[in-house]
């Protein structure tokens, strides 16, 4: 089982989870979200590892009971939830692995971490099932959801979870990439424009970029990447785990005017974005809609 520190490249998203845990601010319900072996799991383990602690510290110490329990995958207040089918998570799955025990009070911890890998395969009546837990959770109860696509999600349960976005297994190689900067100072102006005159002068350079499929997808990557800085700075005040380091001066500003939900609404909507761009919906139609939404979250 995993631990913090052997989780690789994604600094933002163990701060948040260590920022929770440090001031025993921990939400009912995570949903941690991220491409095929971007540590999902492993972050998950680490989480649920270190509530459970007998240290009480916020840390796992590796040494107790509990965290040999977590290591071999035998904590009783860990639970993870298979499916009787794989690809399928129906509405007993939940409803017998969740609803039913989850009143049942935790046998030696503080908590009882559930923990669904693969939720995106939750029916819409896993979903609803779910929700009524969700709606009214046990004070010691945290459910973790990790999944690679946050479009299979009703909106109710999107608006009760904490969203952990995970950095793809390759950015930190990519932003010295040369095209990559090119198309970065090309596209952030349009984020960070603080007057309308100043957006219409990039408006041509979208409409250029929207042209190209391949282009508009990477555009996503760099507005994703710029507002998870943004997410790591205002959580953190830490400007180590910044990427962009060259817009950490606005990066910094962005950070202490833009509401926690406001970050979260924009980072799920370039999620959406990607996936209708993916599923070849006009990319000029979508980064319309996307640079409305931004503007409307982004204050
Ligand atoms: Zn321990």
């Amino acid at each position: 089982m995993a631990d913090f520190n052997s989780i690789e490249n994604q600094e933002m998203a163990i701060q948040l989870l260590k920022n929770a845990l440090k001031s025993h601010k921990i939400s009912h319900a995570y949903m941690i979200t991220g491409e095929a072996r971007s540590g999902k799991s492993a972050l998950a383990d680490a989480f649920a590892k270190s509530l459970l602690c007998e240290s009480g510290t916020g840390s796992a110490c590796n040494n107790c009971k509990s965290c040999h329990q977590a290591e071999t995958h035998n904590h009783p207040d860990i639970i993870y939830i298979t499916p009787e089918k794989p690809g399928y998570i129906a509405v007993d799955d939940i409803r017998d692995k969740i609803n039913a025990s989850i009143t049942i009070k935790p046998y030696q911890g503080k908590y009882k971490v559930y923990i669904i890998p693969h939720s995106e395969w939750m029916s819409e009546g896993a979903q609803n099932a779910l929700l009524k837990t969700m709606e009214e959770p046990p004070e010691y109860a945290v459910i973790l959801l990790l999944t690679d696509n946050e479009e299979h999600f009703l909106p109710t349960i999107m608006s009760r979870v904490v969203t952990i976005p995970l950095v793809p297994v390759a950015y930190e190689k990519k932003i010295e990439d040369i095209d990559f900067i090119e198309l970065k100072e090309k596209i952030l102006p349009y984020i960070t424009a603080e007057r309308d005159t100043e957006l219409i002068a990039v408006e041509g350079i979208i409409a250029e970029v929207a042209k190209d499929k391949v282009l508009s997808l990477k555009a996503l990557e760099i507005i994703l990447l710029y507002y998870r800085d943004v997410l790591i700075y205002k959580s953190t005040g830490d400007e180590g785990p910044v990427l962009l380091k060259k817009e950490l001066y606005d990066i910094r500003k962005k950070a202490d005017r833009v509401s926690y939900e406001g970050i979260n609404n924009i980072i799920k909507e370039i999620e959406i974005s990607r996936r209708r761009i993916e599923m070849s919906v006009k990319a000029e139609y979508v980064l319309d809609d996307l640079f409305i939404k931004i503007k409307e979250n982004d204050k």
